[in-house]
């Protein structure tokens, strides 16, 4: 069950035709998206497709040139940054260096001016979210990297704001420990039912901890779904080449029984896919395959898509190993295996002559090429 796909779920947060411009260059091209309560939604694009100013525009560090932005169904248009119910956490942190943990995380109730037995349950209750409590007392440089983030987390969310902005939360953080700080990230969204917009450049972050994920192209969103189906069925060939590793095998598409098939290559068997739109017949368009999704075998498969090709290279990833496949064709072709499978790593090595294959399912046929 997935919240925000109830249509009785209220948007926090309502984009509304927004452009931006910058001169005359346009950074957000008349784009409108809804961003609803206790959602994790994650901006992802390359850079400069406008994912800092989406940020800039909902922190009020921004105004939209046209169009509007509603919070909570109020356009926040002049609202000033200090007077919205948003709050943006940077990479930074910002933490005041001369400051205890327990101060930092007091300060912004501080300057509210709110009463101080009330300030005091509100920050330990943050430092308990934050799991903090024993260093209440030390100075930032007196904790580690990890212990740091989760006071600048712990920070802004003490004014229990409507809207938390990420901007790279864990981008000064080693991957190990990025790992584990990521499922915090998610705990804490879920407990405080805060809702999360996050920008991060690292995919793999954005798919494991928002609930939706924007993609976005030169300021328009191009595809914002949940995850797993912005990687198993983007909606074109950009978001499939922008989002993992992904095959990309042009042709000509016809109807098949089910699906479509893309006829490419001389003497090549056409390959089918049967998630594919028929209406793509007749047209030119590229098949989108998963590394992950190809087998490799010394021995013709039966299989309704298969691929003859020579082994180029073998990359060892520990868990995996992709295998890069020249085609007859010309066309190479990734196959990323599980070394669990150790019989088939051994049986193959470079330059041997090999099966690719895969199932009718595996491929999405997107329009283009
Ligand atoms: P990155 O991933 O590199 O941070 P981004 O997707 O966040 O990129 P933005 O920072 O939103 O991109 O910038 C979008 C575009 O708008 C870029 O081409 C940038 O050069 C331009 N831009 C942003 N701010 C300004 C500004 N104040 N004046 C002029 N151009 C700007």
């Amino acid at each position: 069950f997935a919240p925000w796909e109830d249509s009785q779920q209220k948007p926090l947060i309502e984009f509304v035709n927004v452009t931006k411009r910058f001169g005359d260059f346009t950074a957000i091209d008349n784009l409108s998206q809804k961003i609803f309560e206790r959602e994790f939604f994650a901006l992802l694009g390359p850079s400069g497709c406008g994912k800092t100013t989406m940020m800039r525009m909902l922190g009020g560090f921004e105004t939209p040139t046209e169009g509007k932005i509603l919070l909570a169904g109020q356009d926040i248009g002049n609202v000033p940054p200090n007077k919205r119910a948003v709050n943006m956490m940077f990479q930074s942190y910002a933490l005041f260096p001369h400051l205890s943990v327990w101060e930092n995380i007091a300060f912004g109730l501080k300057r509210e001016g709110q009463p101080k037995d009330q300030i005091a349950a509100r920050v330990d209750e943050m430092l308990r979210l934050t799991r903090l409590e024993k260093f209440a007392r030390r100075k930032p440089h007196q904790i580690s990297g990890g212990q740091r983030q989760r006071v600048a987390l712990a920070r802004s969310l003490a004014k229990a704001p409507k809207l938390l902005l990420l901007d790279e939360p864990l981008g000064a953080l080693d991957k190990k420990l990025r790992h584990e700080t990521q499922f915090e990230l998610m705990d804490i969204q879920e407990s405080t039912g805060t809702t999360f917009v996050i920008v991060t450049h690292d995919q793999e972050e954005a798919m494991t901890v928002a609930s939706r994920v924007a993609v976005m192209d030169h300021g328009k969103i191009v595809q914002v779904s949940t995850p797993d189906v912005i990687y198993e069925a983007p909606n074109s060939v950009y978001v499939a080449d922008f989002i993992g590793d992904v095959n990309l095998i042009e042709g000509n598409a016809t109807k098949a029984e089910s699906g479509v098939q893309i006829t490419w290559g001389e003497n090549t068997a056409p390959l089918v896919s049967t998630n594919s739109d028929q209406a793509l017949a007749g047209k030119r368009v590229v098949l989108a395959l998963r590394p992950e999704k190809v087998s490799i075998s010394v021995e013709r498969p039966d299989a309704p898509n298969v691929l003859r090709g020579k082994v180029i290279d073998i990359a060892y990833l520990g868990n995996l190993s992709t295998y890069h496949v020249q085609l007859e064709t010309g066309t190479m072709v990734k196959a990323q295996i599980a070394n669990t499978r150790r019989v088939s790593r051994r049986q193959i090595t470079w330059e041997d002559s090999v099966w690719l294959s895969f199932s009718a399912t595996a491929a999405v046929v997107l329009e283009g090429g």
